[in-house]
């Protein structure tokens, strides 16, 4: 359900205060010390930014997706990293549960992870199964009223302060990839679930990803997410096309705020006598970027709006994700050029952007699959329509 439209114009502008006075001001010192303090995090649970997408019936705000789009512009103005403390209790780490768990199931957890009182992580990619996530290895045997698993999973954002996984594996035999898979509501606390040391990233400081590794972890039958096994699929592949606007939208506003970091460097910096912004050529790079955003906005917000009202938006969500991530990595890299050597020097925070935004183009499915699925899409509906 929407908020009336000036409380959310209000959440709107709170958010934009909060990201632009309380957050921008800490990037580099975060980034330094590699860590989210308390106090921002509890900041983020008091503006109710860890609900933002839970339904208001278990305390989150319910927005919509096209409001959702809005936030994200907004906190794409600064560090990815902040993003990354809310982004599974939102995202990935939520949404299955949503879409697909039971009553009892959403009651014990939404209310929880909409005021971030717990945290949550989606742990489906492993060692051998990223791209090709059918064909997962981690199995749950059944065991009386119990299940026992056993694999490893890899790079799972917010894993080292998780309470609550979703944890897919593999109750058949796996001669149907993706037909036995099963996801798991497993808590941090159940025996034999340990986690690997945290992964030194490229960029993205801040925001920690580690392994998640079952040696005969036991769960109890009732932590089948929405009680059935061989959903599990399903469930992930719902998960990460809804995913894939919020991080298009994301993109835009990071991609925003290098233009006008850009921008505002371009208009003092002077050198033969002028400021770089009378050049052509830079003029060339800051239009190329404004032109390329703005297409990216336009995507999201209409690819929102198809979705609020109800519609199929796989192949759009899929175009969103790879334009738009592109779209990000092109605009950092004229941003570091704008700033010449300034740009490729840790204190203007325009290489660590350059950093940050390459991770767009690899996690919740790389570029290249989304160029499958845009094509198998269009394959599938020109079959449909002959
Ligand atoms: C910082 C970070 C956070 C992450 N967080 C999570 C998380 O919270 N939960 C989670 O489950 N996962 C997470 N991941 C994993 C992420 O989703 C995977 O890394 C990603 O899906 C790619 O899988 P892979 O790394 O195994 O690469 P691979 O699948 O091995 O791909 C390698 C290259 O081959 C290409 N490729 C693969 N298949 C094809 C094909 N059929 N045709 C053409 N090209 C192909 C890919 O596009 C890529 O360029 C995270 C990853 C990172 C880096």
């Amino acid at each position: 359900m929407a908020l009336d439209a000036d409380l959310f114009e209000q959440l709107r502008q709170t958010v934009r205060r909060f990201v632009r006075e309380r957050l921008v001001p800490l990037e580099a010192e975060i980034a330094l010390a590699d860590n989210i303090p308390v106090e921002i995090r509890q900041e983020m649970r008091d503006l109710g930014l860890f609900g933002l997408s839970i339904p208001q019936e278990y305390g989150g705000l319910g927005l919509t997706m096209e409001e959702e789009v809005h936030i994200a512009f907004e906190l794409g103005h600064t560090s990815p990293a902040f993003r990354s403390v809310i982004g599974t209790n939102n995202g990935i780490g939520s949404q299955g549960l949503i879409m697909d768990g039971t009553e009892e199931q959403k009651s014990a957890y939404l209310p929880k992870l909409a005021t971030g009182e717990i945290i949550s992580s989606f742990a489906l990619t492993e060692p051998g199964a990223g791209s090709d996530a059918a064909s997962l290895r981690t199995t749950a045997r059944r065991d009386g009223e119990e299940y026992i698993l056993n694999g490893t999973k890899r790079f799972i954002t917010n894993a080292p302060y998780a309470d609550l996984f979703t944890v897919f594996a593999r109750t058949g035999t796996g001669d149907k990839p993706g037909r036995d898979v099963t996801a798991f509501l497993v808590e941090r606390s159940a025996p034999g679930l340990s986690l690997g040391k945290i992964d030194k990233k490229m960029g993205q400081a801040g925001s920690h990803t580690c392994d998640v590794i079952f040696e005969d972890c036991r769960v109890p039958a009732s932590s089948v997410l929405g009680g059935r096994e061989g959903q599990g699929f399903k469930t992930a592949m719902k998960v990460l096309d809804r995913g894939r606007l919020h991080i298009s939208a994301f993109c835009v506003g990071m991609a925003e705020r290098l233009i006008a970091d850009s921008l505002a460097y371009a208009m003092q910096r002077k050198q033969f006598g002028q400021p770089i912004a009378e050049f052509q050529l830079i003029q060339a790079m800051l239009a190329d970027s404004r032109a390329e955003s703005y297409a990216a906005r336009c995507m999201v917000l209409e690819t929102a709006r198809a979705k609020d009202q109800g519609g199929n938006v796989s192949t759009e969500a899929a175009c969103c994700k790879m334009f738009a991530s592109e779209m990000v990595g092109r605009v950092a890299d004229r941003a570091v050029q704008i700033h010449g050597g300034a740009g490729y020097m840790e204190e203007y925070g325009i290489e660590r952007a350059y950093r940050d935004v390459r991770l767009f183009r690899i996690y919740e499915g790389t570029t290249q699959i989304q160029q499958i699925l845009i094509a198998r899409n269009m394959i599938k509906e020109a079959a449909a329509a002959a």
